[in-house]
């Protein structure tokens, strides 16, 4: 665990200062930290602004929402447990909104050990990735750092200009849009990402642990079953059945993968 932090502290350090830049550069908007704890709140801002980060705080979800509908964030960073509108019900309320720019939001949820069952739900209702509280400053800037990366990445996409087709699906790599039968999905930025990843190499298996390392990086901190949490909720929005899916499939006790076209050989 020790050795698996340094790992990860040390590819962040490389790259210092210029990296968090590069990071405030891709991201339109601020990280908006959302805490009610002033202590924890006052940590993470000033953590953050000394690697580079431009920060916004909310103490409550109004706030936090007031600070989103006005184009204030390109990151939120959310604690779970708040007075009125808690984290997970913010979350929700982020990832169905009218406008497809704040749904597109990253979120890091902020959990406490206890909230096991918590995290796997705000995993489901669209966070990008979590934080167990106590975290150190280290790997919060880290956490932040990957999101930003994996988020860069998938919105620059690995070429770009592409347009594939997959029997009913178009997936542009540029607009980082896929459609089905002409209507658009919406998808995540990580889930577009790993679906991109999925499509582009049609009929082999990949391991959850392989997945988690090329759509996440070896950098992040997020457990294999974010892998299944994030394929269910592709089945979910690509599928006309998703307990029969027919684009992503399951080998069982191996992995996932990308449905070849009927017909290749
Ligand atoms: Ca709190």
């Amino acid at each position: 665990m020790l050795e698996l932090f340094n790992a990860g502290f040390l590819i962040i350090s490389e790259g210092g200062p210029a990296e968090a830049a590069e990071g405030e550069r891709r991201m339109e908007g601020a990280v908006l930290i959302v805490e009610d704890e002033k202590d924890i709140r006052e940590l993470i801002d000033y953590n953050l602004r000394k690697q580079g980060f431009r920060t916004e705080t909310a103490r409550d979800g109004a706030e936090a929402l007031r600070k989103i509908r006005d184009g204030k964030a390109g990151l939120i960073i959310l604690d779970l447990m708040l007075p009125e509108i808690d984290g997970m019900e913010l979350c929700r309320l982020i990832k169905s909104d009218p406008e497809q720019a704040v749904r597109r939001l990253p979120v890091v949820m902020l959990t406490a050990r206890s909230e096991e069952i918590d995290k796997v739900l705000g995993l489901e209702l669209g966070a990008d990735d979590y934080i167990t509280k106590p975290f150190s400053t280290r790997e919060l800037v880290a956490r932040v750092k990957a999101v930003l990366r994996r988020y860069g990445a998938g919105a620059a996409g690995e070429s770009g200009g592409k347009i594939i087709k997959a029997d009913e699906l178009v997936i542009d790599e540029e607009k980082y849009t896929v459609t089905k039968r002409g209507r658009q999905l919406d998808l995540s930025a990580v889930e577009f990402k790993l679906f991109l990843y999925l499509v582009r190499r049609p009929g082999r298996i990949m391991s959850r642990d392989f997945l988690l390392d090329a759509v996440w990086g070896n950098e992040s901190y997020v457990e294999p079953r974010t892998v299944d949490v994030h394929i269910r909720r592709l089945r979910e929005k690509l599928e006309d059945d998703p307990s029969e899916p027919r684009y992503i499939l399951t080998k069982r006790g191996v992995g996932y993968y990308f449905a070849e076209k009927k017909g290749n050989p």
